[in-house]
């Protein structure tokens, strides 16, 4: 298609695609202008002028993923994660991810939590797509509402706690519940790492006295019942206090249920899963590199995963999120005897897309688009629609005028297999290394520009802006005019195609 000039003319359109957003589908012209989307126009009318037109005929868009979960720079005892945010942000770009939300966890006891942050917002400068923040709070003193305040004030809305980790993350049940609550005063939301601590603690130390420490039996160390035990006790106290909750990583259908039956008595309470949880199972740790899957929670039995599965397409399930944590090969081969004395966590800003959409689609081809079921829209919803929603990201997770220009085209019948060596991630595999996987992104619009096309990736260079985020319930009003959530798949009536 030809390119047009002078005024009047926008920016960038891409031209007859079928654009899906978690409320649902038409095919249309997205019309970008100044880094916004400025119309969606009906494909029957004519492509408007632009100086660039993209054809995506046969293909599918939908807003730019978030990645509520990603670990940037992290340093966690003596591990550091490999990559910064030029790497990991490209990364995300290369995997159509246009905006990731990393942590600012205090790295031992002398870090406050807004220390922590203020040296994420600097690091994040280097950043080639957009961030947003979440705090953290290990333990309590009386200059934490202060430092809370202060972290709203800049737009960091929520504030993640773990409930294991003893001795460098940990938080106790006494900051968890005051935190909660000053959370509540602030408009803000909690995030939780359940994992019951006395029970991992006693579990690991059974195994190591048994001599069974090493990678090949981490799943056996972290059960399901301690992730389920933990989500109870934080249930129990989002209750008390009215805070809204938000669980990262769930890895069982039972911890996602009982979150499910909390919100059915009225709790505002979230699930998160990762990619790993709903594609790998436990047999990972008897293969021949059970270090690529060393991570927290471990990978679950596949009756387990299989189960995990039916809720992330049943809409149980809210967002899907990377968890990504940069360690490399001789990082994880070093200790690989002792469990306790590993770096845990993988990296994942990159394959979330497919890993998600192959997951979603499983039994589909593709073909033409026509899922027959609103699972494109599903797909949007756990992909950037309810992470930017939950969040309170505004004018993100959704193509509509007014919204950033961050925008995803991809052809869901193409199928690539991946080549861990040849990620853009900062390390050196993928627990994903081998599979045959659909939804790769084929091209990537973030804040307008084009960094992924026919051609390849284009740097933008450090062009990221950290978004300002809302508060949990007042973006449930008007304010963020995002779309509502989209139904379960198996209930979801598309449109015509
Ligand atoms: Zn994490």
């Amino acid at each position: 298609m030809s390119a047009a000039q002078g005024p009047g003319v926008a920016d960038l359109v891409i031209a007859h695609g079928l654009v899906v957003n978690a409320t649902g589908r038409r095919r249309a012209h997205v019309v970008v202008d100044a880094g916004r989307v400025t119309a969606v126009v009906d494909a029957a009318e004519p492509v408007p002028a632009a100086r660039r037109v993209i054809d995506a005929t046969g293909r599918v868009v939908v807003p730019g993923g978030i990645d509520g979960h990603c670990h940037v720079a992290q340093v966690t005892g003596r591990w550091r994660t490999l990559d910064d945010y030029a790497v990991t942000s490209a990364a995300a770009l290369w995997g159509g991810t246009t905006t990731i939300m990393d942590f600012g966890i205090p790295r031992d006891a002398d870090e406050t939590p807004l220390e922590a942050a203020a040296n994420k917002l600097a690091l994040a400068a280097e950043a080639r797509c957009d961030v947003a923040l979440h705090g953290s709070v290990v333990d309590w003193d009386e200059t934490v509402p202060a430092q809370l305040e202060e972290l709203a004030r800049l737009g960091i809305r929520s504030v993640k706690m773990y409930m294991t980790n003893r001795g460098s993350t940990m938080a106790d049940n006494d900051t968890v519940l005051k935190v909660m609550r000053e959370m509540v005063r602030l408009d803000g939301l909690t995030y939780i790492h359940a994992e019951h601590d006395a029970m991992i603690v006693d579990c690991t130390q059974e195994h190591a006295d048994a001599g069974a420490i090493g990678i090949g039996h981490l799943h056996e160390t972290r059960p399901e019942l301690a992730e389920e035990a933990s989500v109870r006790e934080v249930l129990a106290m989002a209750e008390y206090t009215g805070a809204p909750v938000y669980f990262v990583h769930q890895s069982t259908p039972g911890a996602v249920d009982l979150v499910a039956e909390a919100r059915a008595r009225g709790l505002e309470a979230h699930s998160e899963t990762c990619p790993h949880y709903l594609v790998l199972d436990d047999g990972v740790y008897s293969s021949r590199f059970p270090e690529w899957y060393a991570c927290c929670p471990p990978m679950r039995s596949a009756e387990t995963v299989a189960a995990l599965r039916e809720r992330f397409a049943d809409g149980s399930i809210h967002t899907v999120s990377s968890d990504h944590s940069c360690y490399d090969l001789t990082q994880k081969r070093e200790r690989t005897d002792d469990i306790r004395q590993m770096p845990h966590g993988l990296p994942g800003v990159e394959t979330r897309m497919p890993v998600a959409f192959t997951a979603l689609a499983e039994g589909w081809d593709g073909a033409d688009a026509h899922d027959g079921g609103g699972l494109l829209e599903r797909f949007v919803d756990l992909f950037a629609a309810a992470p930017a929603r939950i969040n309170a990201l505004p004018g993100k997770g959704a193509i509509a005028p007014g919204f950033d220009a961050d925008l995803v085209v991809f052809d869901p019948s193409e199928a690539r297999t991946v080549d861990g060596a040849a990620l853009h991630m900062g390390t050196d595999f993928s627990p994903f290394h081998g599979r045959s996987l659909r939804g790769w992104p084929q091209h990537v619009v973030a804040g307008g520009r084009v960094v992924l096309d026919d051609e390849g990736f284009h740097d933008p260079g450090p062009v990221g802006r950290v978004v300002q985020r809302l508060g949990y319930r007042e973006s449930l009003g008007a304010a963020l005019a995002v779309p509502a959530p989209a139904a379960p798949v198996a209930a979801a009536v598309p449109e015509g195609v």
